[in-house]
């Protein structure tokens, strides 16, 4: 007889996509010649810049010669990749982090989720509510959470309520935690955290010893001067904070996966002995092992965007997401919706009109004007009232969105 893995039963079930395609579909049924306009994908649209593709091409053919031909490469990704991102994205900005601090990966959804094996499962774990479902659900699938309960949230977790109440910024919890999840810009809720908020963190993880992981696969979105793009902005973080970054809503590789992960030489966590354990042996160790490297012609489109072009490129892309973003924030806000985010980061995160449910809210949308997001309780109980629309659609799509929402929708 093969057991299983217990804990995987202790998961809800990926409820929340299933079930909008199953609303969308009945409606599409229903009214066959309506034309639904999706506003909740969380997929970027537009094609890769024009610096990748060349860079990738010009790697296919060095792997058609003997001479030039690539194996197998190192797995923590190839120094050309790993030296570019420590000039570009943190030396540049006068920050330290060496390239050798560095791990190339296949996107950061593996590294947000496989990062919890180097941990005991005796850590006690903070996560937001609303939440990216990865960093919670592969603590479930560890066995770190307990079972889930009625209300929605698992026995063992802290929970870290982001409502409107706190501005989207998770307070410090009153109890101990080991480790501690935060994502800004934040995927859903569109928000950032503030330096003196992450000063905060960075404070609390010192004092108690704690690992935060910090997810800023948006860094790239931010529009403001002053939000932070790392957490090695914030003095000590080099003591306590792991940072992912990707290249997926960088530079529009959702579909050619590049990510990496950053694990200061100083960070340590504690054996059964109470020694002090480098981290970053631990990881390298992990990745050697199960982990065969991101392919080398994604890792040459990966690099191309270290160059004037290359920015150039893709702050090109970027700016296009961001106005749709700001289109989006405008219609909405004209029709007097609240709304937040939308201004460093991809996402819009509306208050349902009149304490709405936020599935109640779906089906209004999508009945009243055809339009589809995605409802914020499916992100977290706390997510209930809110919902999330995104900006990675195309102009034009948009732009007839907001139309329909200023001319059709009742609220
Ligand atoms: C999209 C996304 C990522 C990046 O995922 P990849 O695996 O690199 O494509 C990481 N974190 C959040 C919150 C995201 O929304």
């Amino acid at each position: 007889m093969a057991y299983i893995n217990d804990n995987y039963q202790k998961l809800p079930g990926s409820y929340l996509f299933s079930e909008i395609a199953r609303r969308v579909a009945a409606f599409q049924s229903k009214n066959p010649s309506v034309k639904i306009i999706r506003l909740g994908i969380g997929d970027v649209t537009q094609p890769l810049p024009k610096v990748c593709i060349d860079a990738m091409k010009h790697a296919v053919d060095e792997m058609a010669s003997a001479k030039t031909f690539r194996g197998y490469g190192p797995e923590q990704g190839y120094d050309f990749l790993r030296d570019k991102i420590a000039e570009y994205n943190y030396k540049r900005r006068g920050l330290n982090v060496e390239a050798d601090e560095i791990f190339i990966s296949d996107g950061s959804k593996c590294d947000c989720g496989n990062i919890q094996e180097i941990f005991g499962l005796n850590n006690k774990i903070a996560i937001a509510d609303p939440v990216y479902p990865v960093y919670l659900d592969t603590n479930v699938m560890a066995g770190r959470t307990g079972d889930l309960k009625t209300d929605g949230h698992f026995e063992d977790v802290v929970y870290l309520p982001c409502t409107s109440d706190n501005d989207f910024s998770p307070s410090i919890p009153a109890e101990h935690v080991d480790l501690i999840y935060l994502c800004s810009p934040n995927n859903p809720t569109g928000t950032t955290l503030s330096k003196d908020a992450l000063k905060k963190w960075v404070d609390y993880a010192k004092a108690n010893d704690s690992i935060i992981f910090y997810d800023s696969a948006y860094a790239a979105y931010i529009t403001e001067d002053g939000v932070p793009k790392s957490i090695y902005e914030i003095d000590g973080a080099r003591d306590c904070a792991i940072e992912f970054r990707s290249f997926s809503k960088t530079a529009g590789f959702t579909g050619t996966r590049c990510g990496y992960v950053v694990i200061p030489r100083e960070l340590t966590g504690v054996n059964k002995n109470g020694e002090r354990v480098p981290l970053k042996n631990l990881w390298l160790r992990r990745q050697t092992t199960k982990f065969n490297g991101t392919a080398y012609i994604v890792q040459r489109g990966a690099e191309a965007i270290y160059s004037d072009e290359g920015q150039a490129q893709v702050k090109e892309l970027i700016s296009y997401y961001m106005d749709n973003a700001k289109i989006i924030r405008e219609g909405l806000s004209e029709v007097g919706l609240q709304v937040y985010g939308g201004v460093n980061a991809p996402y819009i995160w509306l208050k349902t009109p009149n304490e709405m449910k936020s599935w109640d809210f779906f089906d209004k949308l999508l009945n009243e004007v055809n339009i589809v997001g995605t409802p914020g309780a499916g992100f977290g109980p706390c997510g209930e009232g809110y919902f999330r629309l995104t900006s990675f659609g195309n102009r034009e799509n948009t732009v007839e969105a907001m139309k329909r929402i200023k001319s059709n929708l009742n609220i």
